[in-house]
């Protein structure tokens, strides 16, 4: 075949791009950015997604910068079964309550019934604390601290979405038994700065710390502390990790006990009951990163996480060219690529026969290599590369140029500018979407122009009930029903930001809620969400 006819074929064999608008259709949209991009494939299994090397990559990504942190604390990974028996996840009142909706039971084996069935783990507490009982004697064997990056099964009901919520998902979760309630309370905090950072450090993705209400609390915790994301496109919140701190409802449970140490000096014998965390990080934060980032090209991956920092494409390469100048040209491509690998950057090049640069461009751009580097005949001259970086949508804004002798200094810190860029405008678009409303009437029209509200709020679990109720969509269609596929939700708290505005007077500030009678505690986020 002509070698013109047979590019023709190539490249219509392969339809790419996106063909939906993130602002007309997010649903559809997510949909092709996650398969085209090669993040996740369909499964037939409902709610169970394959996640493919190029968003396992990001996960090890996530994987690597949390595990080292947790180290740091002397959290030691471990690994315990999948399945759980059904005494032990009875054990805690409120847990199972919380999870019975969602447990996933194996029944036979084989043909044969089980005698008694055993859960498949959506969480790892009732797995764990057995073992913790047993390893915990005295005080000396305190803080007890262990980690697993495992998977766990919540059979949920509500609409899947992949990564957001699956059936099956990818976590860590860790679980540390300690002496004090302070010392649990340290660390509680400590893990979640860490995920923290994970967002905003690592996906670019701005988050809010606080504490969930009595109603949004992890079943069986004392208290749970939050980091809440939020998706522009919908304007719904989303719950981008938890740490919990357990109390002793545990421990008293499962029996996990020490010789109390200040008693004992006083020459008493007294056993007290351990304090207890645990805390989960998940593939979640891979989906929030998607819908934060991603634009009507397709992905757009920071660079921190993406396994390929930069592309490489040769450029200006036409059929008059000799064979020389070709190999001379490939031979400086390769080169520069070969300069910025030996400084430590993710780099591929795209020699592909057979494919235009215009196709490659756009090929990369899907997969959301965070910078393109071209290089042609006319950059060979004048001594430079041309970049062009994902993250800026308009094509002559993105574009710049960097010396062939400087590259080595220039596109990493280039890389830190797109980070740094890409985490700077989602934060700006978070922050005006946190809206501070304090008269009832524009709580829901706040909410519809896509918008968080933080109002005050008396922290009651009923008001919060009311407050769903009453912000729930109606059928007359408003303003936010471009999503579609969303139930016809009300808000919930979202958290209790530690990072108070000022504002309330206690027993003087009232609830937002016109039918409460009660007092304002605190400025608490309220929003739709995920
Ligand atoms: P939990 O153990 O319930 O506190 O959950 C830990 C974290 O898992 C939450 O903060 C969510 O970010 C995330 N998460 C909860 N359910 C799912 C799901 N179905 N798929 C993915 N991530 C989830």
């Amino acid at each position: 075949k002509k070698p013109q006819q047979q590019k023709k074929k190539m490249e219509g064999a392969a339809l790419i791009g996106i063909d939906v608008a993130k602002e007309t259709d997010l649903g559809e949209w997510y949909q092709q950015v996650i398969t085209k991009g090669q993040m996740i494939s369909y499964y037939d299994v409902a709610g169970c997604y394959i996640l493919e090397p190029a968003s396992y990559a990001i996960w090890e990504g996530i994987k690597s910068f949390f595990d080292a942190k947790i180290k740091t604390l002397k959290v030691r990974n471990a690994y315990f079964p999948i399945f759980i028996s059904k005494d032990n996840l009875e054990r805690e009142k409120e847990h199972i309550e919380g999870f019975a909706a969602e447990v996933a039971w194996v029944t036979h084996g084989g043909k044969s019934k089980l005698e008694k069935e055993v859960a498949v783990r959506p969480t790892s507490e009732t797995a764990m604390y057995p073992y913790f009982a047993r390893k915990i004697q005295s005080h000396r064997d305190l803080p007890l601290k262990l980690n697993q990056w495992n998977n766990v099964v919540r059979w949920e009901f509500k609409h899947p979405m992949p990564f957001i919520r699956s059936r099956e998902f990818l976590w860590q979760e860790g679980h540390t038994a300690h002496l004090t309630k302070e010392e649990a309370g340290a660390e509680v905090r400590q893990i979640l700065d860490w995920y923290a950072d994970v967002y905003q450090e690592l996906l670019a993705v701005p988050v809010v710390k606080g504490q969930k209400t009595e109603n949004e609390k992890f079943p069986g915790a004392d208290y749970t502390t939050t980091i809440e994301g939020f998706i522009p496109a919908t304007g719904r919140g989303i719950q981008a990790a938890t740490s919990h701190c357990l109390g002793q409802h545990f421990s008293k449970m499962f029996n996990i006990t020490v010789e109390d140490p200040t008693a004992k000096e006083a020459g008493k014998s007294e056993h007290v009951h351990v304090w207890q965390n645990s805390w989960g990080l998940t593939t979640r934060s891979i989906g929030v990163m998607i819908l934060t980032h991603g634009d009507n090209r397709g992905l757009v991956i920071p660079p921190r996480v993406a396994e390929i920092q930069v592309i490489v494409i040769p450029v200006g390469v036409t059929a008059k060219m000799t064979a020389e100048a070709k190999a001379d040209l490939y031979k400086k491509v390769e080169d520069i690529t070969e300069n910025l690998k030996s400084v430590g950057v993710r780099v591929e090049t795209d020699y592909r026969e057979g494919y235009s640069p215009g196709w490659k461009f756009n090929d990369w751009e899907l997969k959301g290599i965070p910078l393109r580097i071209e290089f042609g005949p006319k950059d060979a001259e004048k001594g430079v590369v041309t970049t062009s970086r994902r993250d800026i949508e308009k094509k002559e804004d993105a574009r710049g140029e960097v010396k062939v002798s400087e590259v080595q200094e220039a596109i990493p810190a280039l890389l830190e500018t797109i980070q740094k860029d890409m985490f700077v405008k989602a934060d700006k678009e978070y922050r005006e979407r946190r809206v501070q409303v304090t008269d009832w009437k524009d709580f829901v029209p706040t909410l519809n122009g896509k918008n968080a509200v933080l109002v005050p709020h008396c922290e009651g679990g009923k008001c919060e009930d009311e407050i769903k109720d009453m912000s729930a969509r109606k059928e007359d269609g408003d303003s936010a029903a471009e999503d579609t596929k969303a139930p016809a939700m009300g808000a919930k708290s979202l958290c209790i930001p530690f990072e108070q505005p000022e504002g309330i007077k206690q027993g003087e500030t009232k609830c937002i809620n016109p039918n409460c009678k009660e007092f304002a505690k605190a400025w608490i986020l309220f929003g739709r969400s995920y």
